[in-house]
């Protein structure tokens, strides 16, 4: 059994209390490695080191540290193989999947972060007859990033490469469903000359070590990616202690389809719109709606392609999705299936497990599920199920849609699907929802603000949003 370790001052290192906890392989039901169960003394441990590394790295020029982001991306690049496959089995996303969005996406992360912060540029702003005041944005200190299982080096890598860009410290916690790939990220951050103590990476529980992050007086700034629930319990924690925050939370995303849609594009888009990554990606459109002049034609054309996605063990490169990410995600998703039933919905595909030959009979399959006939205010279209389970809702006008769209509690991406301009700008404009995609999905253009309005978030991540985040301006006045 391959036990992990934390990477604490430049060294894989174990846990100070000797205690590990399992890992499950998705796609098998199995575990097959074991990571650290970490507690405060091997937060102490990583603060001391992050305390001693940052006068250092907060002094090296922009250049130095750009360069060593980008050797990071190509560390990664070069090992591109190995974080596939490992990403795919800690996960049970499709390898193919891995191989073409979760690291080539890692990579680019640490590529633009480590360009990107040698054109970032802080504000000055002249006063006629007064002065000038000028913006002096430093570094904060050390930081905590937190991220989630679904996308697990992307969304970990979308946060510390601009924490590190601008010369923070970080201590980082990759969700402990899925900690392989930050764990082997630590060999590609030796060989990238990185200084010890600049990047560690604590393996363990949320409620535990993440806890322990978040409430740590030396961690200045908590950037955090999962679910509104743990968003809300960290807000109330690190709200008191005046740390800065950004929360990227949940989402229960509208797919608005209007008639004179482009119809195969509409169909293709919004079935990967619907279950890329089993469904599993906060961006996902979970909630469509359908103009009902087309319902009909949509649902046949939708189902009929949802039919033929193959649920197959994620190394088996022609699967469209893998397994889910957990047995207890998946008990989850399935009781909301069952809700769903409950609340009045037919279900029009799906909406059971898979069963796979040995040695896959123990992983955790389901089928893309397709439901209808629900009201668009019950539980199963209002809460966030994050799993390959989506409704059709049929609409007549723009103004019933908006209202059934925008009443979640969510409001973090939504997908317009039209040819009218006019409408496709109207209804953006109205839709609640921090990121908008019109006849298309998942477009990511990392120079734009990516986050979420109402329980989807609070701040921006991306660009120079994520880059003013993690630094703390000074304004500076001098008089003529
Ligand atoms: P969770 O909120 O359960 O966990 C997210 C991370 O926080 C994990 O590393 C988790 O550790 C940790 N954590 C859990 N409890 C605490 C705590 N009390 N203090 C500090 N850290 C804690 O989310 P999931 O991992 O289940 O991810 C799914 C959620 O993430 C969905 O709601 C999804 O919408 C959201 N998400 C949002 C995105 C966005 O950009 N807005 C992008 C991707 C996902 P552990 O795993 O060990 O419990």
């Amino acid at each position: 059994m391959e036990l992990l370790k934390n990477f604490i001052n430049g060294v894989y290192t174990a846990p100070v209390l000797g205690e590990y906890i399992d890992n499950y392989e998705p796609a098998t039901g199995k575990v097959y490695s074991q990571i650290p169960n970490s507690t405060l003394d091997d937060l102490e441990l990583a603060v001391l080191a992050a305390e001693k590394a940052f006068p250092v790295w907060s002094k090296y020029s922009i250049e130095q540290r750009g360069d060593i982001l980008v050797k990071i991306a190509e560390g990664i690049e070069k090992r591109m193989e190995e974080f596939v496959k490992a990403e795919s089995r800690d996960n049970g996303k499709p390898e193919t999947l891995a191989a073409h969005v979760d690291i080539p996406r890692s990579v680019s992360n640490f590529k633009f972060f480590g360009t990107g912060i040698q054109h970032f540029a802080s504000e000055s702003h002249y006063m006629a007859g007064e002065g000038i005041n000028f913006t002096t944005r430093k570094p904060i200190g050390i930081v905590g990033c937190i991220s989630p299982w679904n996308l697990p080096l992307y969304l970990f890598s979308w946060k510390i490469a601009p924490a590190l860009a601008a010369g923070n410290c970080v201590i980082a916690k990759p969700s402990e469903i899925t900690p392989y790939t930050a764990y082997l990220l630590g060999e590609v951050i030796k060989e990238s000359g990185m200084p010890a103590g600049v990047l560690n990476i604590l393996h363990g529980t949320g409620a535990s070590i993440g806890g322990e992050i978040v409430e740590h007086p030396k961690i200045k700034a908590i950037s955090f990616t999962g679910g509104t629930a743990t968003g809300a319990h960290i807000a109330k924690v690190a709200g008191p202690m005046f740390k800065k925050m950004s929360l990227e939370l949940g989402g229960k995303n509208p797919t608005i389809i209007f008639d004179d849609c482009d119809f195969e594009k509409t169909v293709s888009g919004t079935v990967r719109a619907s279950f890329a990554n089993q469904g599993q990606i906060c961006l996902c459109g979970s909630r469509i709606f359908v103009q009902r002049s087309v319902y009909d034609k949509y649902k046949e054309a939708f189902v009929e392609k949802v039919k033929k996605l193959r649920v197959l063990p994620p190394s088996d490169s022609s699967a469209n999705m893998g397994a889910l990410v957990s047995k207890p995600h998946l008990e989850k998703v399935k009781s909301y299936i069952e809700l769903a039933k409950e609340e009045g919905g037919i279900v029009l595909t799906g909406g059971e497990e898979v069963k796979m030959p040995s040695p896959y009979e123990n992983g955790y399959y389901l089928a893309p599920t397709v439901l209808e006939n629900l009201p668009y205010n019950c539980r199963t279209n209002q809460e966030e199920i994050f799993g390959p389970v989506v409704t059709l809702t049929p609409f007549d006008t723009e103004e019933e849609v908006l209202k059934m769209a925008n009443s979640t509690k969510y409001g973090l991406s939504a997908t317009i699907w039209t040819s009218n301009l006019e409408r496709a700008h109207r209804v953006a404009d109205e839709v609640e929802a921090g990121i908008v995609w019109i006849n298309s999905w998942l477009v990511r253009d990392l120079r734009t603000p990516f986050g979420g309005v109402k329980q989807s978030g609070v701040g921006r991540e991306g660009g120079w949003e994520a880059l003013r985040f993690f630094t703390e301006p000074k304004n500076i006045f001098i008089k003529y």
